[in-house]
Order: C-alpha cells, then sequence, then structure tokens
C-alpha cells in the first residue's frame, strides 16, 4: 500500500479476523509502510490490547461495524489513495457504469455521507452499504475494501484505485461514454452480489 502510494504518512489500517471476538490490526499512528511485527496488534472487540505494541487504530471501530455486517469476510483495509479520494472530492461516482473489469469485479464502489475519521458515527455509516459492496469510497477521506483474505480485499483497493485513475484522466479530456444498460446487464448477469 505505502510503496503504491495508497497511504502516506502514518495513514490506512489493515485487520483480520481470527475469530469472532479475536483480530489482528495495525497499529495507530506508524507508518504502515515500516511496520515492524510488534506492531500488529492481537485486539477484540472491546480494542483492548491483547499482544503487541502500540495502540488499536481509532478506525478499527469502522472494521468491527463491517466485520459485524458480514460474515462471509475476514479481512479489511482502509486507505486515502490519490485518485479515489480525489472523485470523491470532485463528486464524481464509482457506480457510473463505465469500465468493465471495476463492474465484473465489484459491480458498483458506492460512496459514503461524510463523517469524522474514526467516530463510532463513522462506523455507523458504512453499515447499510458494506453489506452488500466489497469497496466503498468514505467521502472526503478514502477507501476501505473487504474481502475473504487480505490477498482480496488488497485487490478490491488496487481495483478501485486504478479505475479512479482511469476515469479521473479521462475526465480531463472529456465527459466519459457510459455503457449502455444492456452491456452493463451482460457484466452483472452471472454473479452473485457481495462475492467474496
Ligand atoms: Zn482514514
Amino acid at each position: 500500500m505505502y510503496q503504491n502510494g495508497f497511504i502516506s504518512s502514518t495513514d490506512g489500517n489493515i485487520s483480520i479476523r481470527l475469530d469472532e471476538d479475536l483480530f489482528l490490526c495495525t497499529a495507530s499512528n506508524v507508518c504502515k509502510g515500516e511496520l515492524p511485527l510488534s506492531q500488529i496488534i492481537l485486539t477484540n472487540k472491546k480494542c483492548e490490547v491483547l499482544e503487541g505494541e502500540g495502540s488499536v487504530s481509532s478506525e478499527f471501530y469502522t472494521h468491527l461495524s463491517a466485520y459485524d455486517e458480514r460474515n462471509d469476510i475476514s479481512a479489511i483495509i482502509h486507505a486515502h489513495p490519490v485518485y479515489s479520494t480525489v472523485l470523491s472530492l470532485a463528486n464524481i461516482s464509482l457506480c457510473t457504469p463505465i469500465l468493465p473489469e471495476l463492474i465484473m469485479t465489484l459491480r458498483e464502489v458506492p460512496t459514503t455521507e461524510y463523517a469524522t475519521p474514526g467516530s463510532k458515527e463513522g462506523a455507523e455509516i458504512i453499515k447499510p452499504w458494506i453489506r452488500n459492496h466489497n469497496a466503498l469510497i468514505l467521502k472526503f477521506h478514502g477507501v476501505i475494501t473487504v474481502g475473504k483474505d487480505l490477498n482480496q480485499a488488497y485487490s478490491y483497493l488496487e481495483r478501485v484505485e486504478h479505475s479512479s485513475k482511469i476515469i479521473f484522466l479521462t475526465h480531463l479530456l472529456c465527459k466519459p461514454d457510459v455503457l449502455s444498460h444492456e452491456q452493463f446487464s451482460k457484466l452483472i448477469n452471472k454473479h452473485h452480489w457481495p462475492k467474496t
């Protein structure tokens, strides 16, 4: 994430669910590009530090919300990738059917309302959205992706940011063309959503 510029400084957080009340989560306020193993914290739903150095990220509440809503996921990634965040500031939605690969992977990527990062409100706001989507844009803030494992959640993050970059660059040239309803239907017909 750090090497690809999806986070800078101390941005972002990653967690995995080990069982119903046991999680690994990156420590708060540390650069994830230089994260030692000791700062991957073993924690629970009360955000207690059971093992590891540092404190659990305040944004872990948002992860817990997503885990509560989805039994089928075991990993969550939150990052601040540039192009996806820029599109949210410019009110350009990733639900508009433009890129087949994005549609086949994630169907659509909705943008939630704004909430203060790391707040209880932020944890609440994602609930209705994360039930049916594996990636969300957090307005003014960044991206959250979920998956059956970290590789899948990371792959979704990469897909969202790469798509955002293409759509951003297109907007510099012109208003993008959009797939027809029929073209869109052909892409999503054979899948159940959300896919994990
Ligand atoms: Zn954040």
